[in-house]
């Protein structure tokens, strides 16, 4: 096993290009540590099958290198790689068994019956596809089908890395979340490097220990999940983290002070350099807000939804057109739809054209 280098790595589909809208992969640089669990997560089209084929070698990058340790490897085809790739439908023989799909991978490469079985017969027990081992894969459901695709998968021991590409679109919602759990113990088991590619935050966090978020072509952030949802390193981060996502407004800032619409809140870090021409924002979480009585501190907003959720209320306010979601528990000493809205200053963060800038604490 290796840990896999991206090197300035970037891909036009149209070829090598001098307009950046060509490239569907910007420029980019990251290492994926050797038995790392990651997730590579962002909306539909950012580019993240892009980058998952530039590793396994299905697709030559326009520029940049792959390195497997510190050997480049950009030249190498597929084959010559080690890597097993899951994708989003089931790759699969219908015509065999179930037995001899999962057995395929060790068979191909000559490994003996003695290895083989026990092999095919621990995957099968964790993946729940005991019982027809002996059935052929046509008759299977595309649940089943998925699952003999990750047994594919899993079923060398000695993979560079195993490459998941929204593996579990075509899983049935409950079962979703059974295979996720089981993934996260087999790469306890067995050591792997995994790369989990989705567009869901929740199959993400629960299964990385480290989320690499992908947003038009370009790495926004890479982090463990707490990193992502305490202090997202760009607008985008913190809008596709978190249900509802943080809130991003825009504001005016003066060293430790922002103004909305007119309103001043104190921060307790102070800023500098921010240039006027620049796009200022304020973002903070929907758990980092809290309502107070009207005519208390903090913003005058009139709110205009509640969400009963179960564990907690989604209350959103307004603010002239500046809306926000705030999490509460209780609304009961509450009445009318005026209140106050506090930040939590430890928790406010501020963009600048779309990234987090630090400042200095007070
Ligand atoms: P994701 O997997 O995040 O949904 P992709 O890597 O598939 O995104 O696609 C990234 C961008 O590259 C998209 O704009 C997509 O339309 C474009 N793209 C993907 N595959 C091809 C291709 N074979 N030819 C041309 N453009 C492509
Ligand atoms: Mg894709």
């Amino acid at each position: 096993m290796a840990h896999i280098t991206l090197k300035e790595i970037a891909h036009s589909y149209a070829g090598e290009s001098e307009n950046p809208e060509d490239f569907a992969l910007k420029k980019l640089n990251l290492t994926w540590r050797d038995g790392g669990a990651y997730a590579l997560l962002g909306p539909s089209g950012c580019g993240k099958t892009t980058l998952l084929n530039i590793i396994s070698g299905l697709l030559h990058p326009t520029r940049g290198q792959v390195l497997f340790d510190d050997e480049d490897i950009t030249g190498l085809p597929t084959e010559q790689r080690n890597i097993a790739q899951i994708f989003q439908f089931p790759v699969i023989y219908d015509t065999m068994t179930v037995f001899q799909n999962l057995a395929f991978p060790l068979k191909n490469r000559g490994r003996n019956k003695k290895e083989i079985e026990p092999r095919v017969i621990e995957l099968a027990k964790i993946l729940g596809l005991e019982k027809d081992l002996h059935t052929k894969a046509q008759h299977l459901t595309a649940d089943s089908k998925q699952k003999i695709s990750l047994g594919r998968g899993l079923i060398r021991k000695s993979v560079n890395a195993i490459l998941f590409d929204e593996p579990l679109t075509v899983i049935d919602p409950q079962l979703k979340w059974e295979l996720r759990s089981q993934l996260k113990f087999l790469h306890k088991k067995f050591g792997f490097t995994m790369i989990y590619v989705t567009h869901d935050q929740t199959e993400a966090l629960t299964f990385a220990d480290e989320v690499i978020v992908m947003y038009e072509g370009k790495i926004v952030q890479a982090g463990t999940p707490e990193a992502l949802f305490e202090k997202p390193e760009h607008t985008f981060v913190g809008y596709f983290i978190g249900s509802p996502g943080m809130n991003v407004c825009a504001c005016e800032l003066q060293e430790n002070r922002i103004v909305i619409e007119g309103h001043e809140l104190l921060l307790n870090r102070t800023y500098t350099a921010v240039k006027a021409t620049e796009k200022v924002e304020v973002g903070i979480r929907p758990e980092h807000l809290s309502l107070a009585p009207p005519d208390t501190n903090g913003l005058p907003v009139k709110i205009i939804r509640v969400d009963d959720i179960g564990r907690h209320k989604i209350v959103r306010v307004a603010l002239n057109d500046k809306e926000f979601n705030v999490v509460a528990p209780e609304l009961s000493d509450m009445t009318g739809d005026r209140c106050s809205l506090q930040f939590d200053t430890g928790h406010t963060n501020i963009y600048v054209n779309d990234h987090l800038i630090s400042g200095e604490r007070m």
